[in-house]
């Protein structure tokens, strides 16, 4: 039987598993992300003995996902300590010299979605994680988008909602997407955790005004057929209705297409795989990686 390795490299946690050609994952371990060394080893001292065939990375950015840079598998900077400049490929070669597929966490959990969840079957999608940070990942015609780097829509410029005195909290831009709209900016924001807040309470009115502008944004750019919301912040199911509507209200009936006049239910939709996505993605990396070097 064929086993890969599958590793979800988060910034509180790490999630490392086995699986199989099939997209089922038979077990899985998870850590919290300390420095590289410490997590990366336990990672490695778990896929001992495994017998695995390919790995597959879904990490947390910047990374370099270019396999012709001299950079490919170095993580960029980053205010995470200890991890700018790591080669996590180089690390993960050292141990396992087989194929590795490497690729940005949510680029991983929209490949796991085209390829088994809600997106199966469809060639075109997006998928995009609301919370410690924002994130979103695209797979168009089939392929994962990258390109100079990779993708990064988490940080797309939005207009402010005229409520909001807020001033931001991202460390680049202050009030880019996700430094008004990750789960920490709402904390801050409201002054209570997230989850406290009741499907009453005006941050929720907010909160869908600007996820609905970012996937107008990505509407307008990619065309996907389908966009997959995860992340903390959707386990606030309520929001899923309300972001259609405002999805609506901003297109204005712009792009004509059955799914935005009526149908959004299928069109913006929670994972299907839960929140394995993205360990489920990594695995979808490492079935890459084992067929290029087929
Ligand atoms: P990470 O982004 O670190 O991988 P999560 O996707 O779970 O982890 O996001 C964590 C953030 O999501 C927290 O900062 C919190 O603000 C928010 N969050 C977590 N659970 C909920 C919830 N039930 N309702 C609203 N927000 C939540
Ligand atoms: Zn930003």
């Amino acid at each position: 039987m064929t086993l890969l390795g599958a590793i979800e490299g988060g910034g509180t946690k790490f999630v490392c598993g086995i699986g199989t050609p099939e997209g089922e994952i038979i077990e899985s371990v998870a850590f919290p992300t300390t420095t590289p060394e410490e997590t990366l080893g336990k990672a490695m001292n778990y896929f001992e003995n495994k017998e695995i065939q390919a790995i597959g990375i879904g990490t947390f950015g910047p990374i370099d996902v270019n396999p012709k840079s001299p950079n490919f598998g170095v993580v960029g900077k980053t205010p995470k300590p200890y991890w700018s400049g790591f080669p996590i490929t180089d690390y993960v070669k050292r141990h396992f010299d087989i194929p590795i597929g490497f690729d940005t966490d949510v680029n991983a959990a929209a490949l796991g979605e085209a390829t088994w969840g809600a997106a199966k079957g469809i060639n075109n999608c997006l998928y995009m994680t609301i919370g410690t940070g924002i994130g979103a990942g695209a797979v168009v015609e089939g392929k994962l988008v990258h390109g100079l780097t990779h993708p990064e829509m988490g940080h797309i410029l939005i207009r402010r909602h005229p409520e909001d005195k807020y001033i931001g909290h991202c460390p680049f831009h202050q009030d880019c997407l996700e430094g008004l709209a990750a789960g920490p900016a709402i904390e801050a924001r409201w002054s209570k955790k997230a989850y406290e807040l009741n499907e009453m309470h005006p941050a929720w009115l907010m909160e869908s005004y600007y996820i609905a502008q970012a996937l107008v944004n990505y509407i307008l750019v990619l065309s996907p057929e389908k966009m997959i919301l995860g992340g903390g912040v959707m386990n606030q199911l309520h929001l899923f209705p309300m972001i259609r509507d405002q999805v609506a209200v901003l297109l204005n009936g712009y792009v004509q297409h059955s799914v935005l006049s009526g149908d959004a239910e299928s069109f913006i939709v929670q994972p299907g795989l839960g929140d394995k996505a993205g360990l489920t993605g990594a695995l979808a990396l490492a079935i890459g990686a084992l067929g290029r070097n087929a």
